[in-house]
């Protein structure tokens, strides 16, 4: 059984769309995944059984200002929290 969570599709949008523009110090995968998790664990989760209704609802919150904004919102906030304490191996201190 698999249920697709389509928060995680919009938060990705949002994130790859606006991550110029976070202020991340690292924008490496692993600190882009850690932006996502922590947006998504502050976002209701969304499911659909069949990823092919995930369009339609992803057309559904991007006519959506407001949902978008909010999202946007929580993106930053994550952003800033990761960029304070970056966990991926490019930020690393060497000499610790
Ligand atoms: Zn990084």
């Amino acid at each position: 059984m698999k249920v697709h969570n389509i928060m995680e599709v919009v938060v990705r949008d949002v994130i790859s769309k606006y991550k110029d523009e976070l202020n991340l110090p690292c924008t490496c995968e692993h600190c882009l995944n850690d932006v996502l998790a922590m947006t998504l664990n502050n976002v209701k989760p969304q499911y659909v059984v069949d990823e092919a209704n995930s369009a339609y609802i992803r057309a559904v919150h991007e006519a959506d200002r407001q949902g978008a904004t909010a999202i946007l919102t929580k993106v930053a906030w994550a952003a800033g929290i990761v960029g304070r304490n970056p966990r991926c191996d490019n930020m690393k201190n060497p000499s610790e």
